[in-house]
């Protein structure tokens, strides 16, 4: 049987969801993913995801991050089981500076789901991911959180949703009522209203009041103007509102939107169901193969294949251990399978296999596209590597389309001590696969340079090497504020503009050639002098 004959899992692709969920911080995000663990039965009492998040009261910035990060690996994959269905959770890291990271775990999903405050509508922060999820048509759920409190008039948050996602909204619930006159949900399809009540950190068994919207009068009398406003709305959006199209939705042209309250586990079951009725099984991935060439790798296909998004290192100091996070591309992951990377061609022998269930990291037993499973290792993965089962053939690629960014700032970085040189390499290596920083070599002499697209990564990285690798490493300023990768068809122009501009090109980690600028300006007149070169802002393969 040839390793892409489609079909054998295609039940269990079926029947898995992965989604990440995406906000700005303090939106809900914690919140929501704790109660959908809760609703699905996942965990019994909320309240863990939580005490596992970093505490507000972390005496600096980069101190946030390192407790973050330390969560990151019991909470930041969480998988769950509900109705026939395995829904795989990612959370994506809040802090602005490491949105790099955010961007490549959105490389992994199917879906998103957006949380928005209802009092602050779209923030900077949801903007940026969304840009993200839209350039990769990525299938957007949103939640408008927090209709507990006084917030903005619901019909003019959907057209702010709408004008940010530059894609109609659908409304699935509508809220009657808001802050201290919250009244409950609407639901539009199954033409009910659920009755708001406050909830706490368990699931109330004996279930929610729902009444028909058949009784409109009980509801009128009930809820009075509230309700007559909430039914004007719906009217409204009957005529002005696309209906729901599924291939529309799929097709990141329309967002179906729930309304409802978190903390108060109020409208979360509607979520939960649209992930299971709504949200795409995991479709054919596009991967690049060693020969450049583009293939799509289905996901009920035979062979096992798999892609690392995101690397972890030395979570424990006293092992020098990291694990590489791997989103199912297709075939059955068995344990004990021998596995091997395709980029180097070398074998990956694993020290544990891990999935994340209900938090808790088990050993894996098995695994189909769309699930996420954590590899240890000592090394010899890469972000954006794929794995494969054995001896599976070149056809399922090297590499995705993971985004690199291009750094906008950069830092020299020299050691305080000599002798340590071998150390910092090694850190400095391990630092960069794992993404926490981009390490750039000047083709001519010089300092290495650090490169970041967010001040709190060089913090970081200097803390990191210190704690992790016992090396005290000096920053220093630069005189470059950009890079951009580049390449050319035309070998006679590329020799011209390499030896032109030989002392503003480094290398990357992966050995890819980058030009570093000293301003726009810079860039502008470089691309002017040498117009058959091609310069790239996001480094996508390698
Ligand atoms: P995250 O930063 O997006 O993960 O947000 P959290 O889940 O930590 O929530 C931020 C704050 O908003 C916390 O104090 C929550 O208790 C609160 N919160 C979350 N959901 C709701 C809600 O539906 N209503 C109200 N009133 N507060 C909420």
């Amino acid at each position: 049987m040839s390793d892409l004959t489609p079909l054998p899992h295609a039940p269990e692709v079926r029947r898995r969801r992965t989604f990440a969920i995406i906000s700005h911080p303090d939106a809900g995000k914690t919140t929501l993913t704790e109660k959908l663990l809760l609703f699905s039965g996942a965990i019994h009492i909320a309240g863990s995801v939580k005490a596992r998040k970093a505490s507000r009261h972390a005496t600096s910035d980069w101190m946030e991050i390192e407790k973050q990060r330390g969560i990151s690996v019991a909470s930041s994959v969480m998988q769950m089981l509900y109705r026939d269905c395995v829904i795989n959770l990612l959370d994506t890291p809040g802090h602005k500076d490491f949105s790099e990271d955010t961007y490549r775990v959105l490389t992994a999903v199917d879906a998103a789901l957006m949380v928005i405050d209802a009092a602050n509508g779209v923030e900077p922060q949801t903007r940026r991911l969304i840009e993200v999820c839209r350039q990769r048509d990525t299938p957007i759920l949103t939640f408008v959180n927090k209709m507990d409190r006084e917030g903005k008039d619901p019909l003019e948050l959907l057209d702010e949703i709408e004008q940010e996602l530059g894609m109609p909204c659908v409304p699935m619930t509508w809220p009657v009522g808001q802050g201290k006159a919250f009244g409950g949900i609407v639901d539009l399809r199954k033409q009910q209203m659920r009755l708001f009540k406050a909830g706490a950190d368990k699931r109330d068994e004996e279930g929610d009041e729902i009444v028909p919207l058949a009784q409109a009068d009980t509801l009128r009398a009930r809820f009075g103007g509230d309700f007559e406003t909430a039914e004007g709305s719906i009217e409204l959006l009957a005529g002005a509102a696309p209906a729901y199209a599924q291939e529309a939705f799929e097709a990141a042209k329309q967002t179906p939107v729930f309304f409802g309250s978190g903390v108060n586990n109020f409208g979360v079951q509607e979520v939960l169901d649209a992930l299971v009725d709504l949200a795409p099984p995991p479709a054919a991935r596009h991967v690049t193969k060693i020969d450049g060439s583009d293939v799509e790798v289905p996901p009920a296909a035979e062979g096992f294949s798999g892609v690392v998004f995101k690397v972890q290192a030395n979570m424990d100091p006293s092992h020098r251990d990291r694990i590489a996070f791997v989103r199912v591309n297709s075939g059955r992951y068995a344990s004990g399978m021998k596995l091997r990377v395709q980029r180097s061609g070398k074998e990956l022998r694993p020290t544990s296999v891990v999935t994340f269930l209900s938090q808790r990291r088990e050993a894996v037993e098995e695994a189909y596209a769309g699930d996420i499973i954590g590899f240890t290792t000592h090394g010899g993965v890469q972000l954006g590597d794929t794995i494969t089962h054995g001896e599976a053939p070149a056809s399922f690629g090297t590499y995705t389309g993971l985004p690199f960014f291009a750094p906008e700032l950069f830092q020299t970085v020299e050691l305080a001590n000599p002798m340590k040189s071998k150390q910092l390499m090694q850190g400095l290596l391990q630092l960069g696969e794992e993404g926490a920083i981009q390490v750039f070599r000047p083709t001519v002499g010089g300092a290495m340079l650090l490169g970041a697209v967010g001040q709190l990564q060089f913090e970081v990285v200097q803390h990191r090497l210190k704690a992790e690798y016992g090396v005290e490493a000096r920053l220093g300023a630069c005189r470059f504020h950009g890079a951009r990768w580049v390449t050319c068809d035309d070998e006679t122009a590329m020799r011209k503009f390499t030896d032109e501009a030989a002392s503003k090109l480094a290398l990357d980690a992966a050995d890819t050639l980058a030009y570093l600028m000293t301003s726009p300006y810079d860039l502008r007149l470089t691309q002017e002098r040498h117009p058959k070169v091609v310069f790239h802002p996001l480094r996508e393969h390698a």
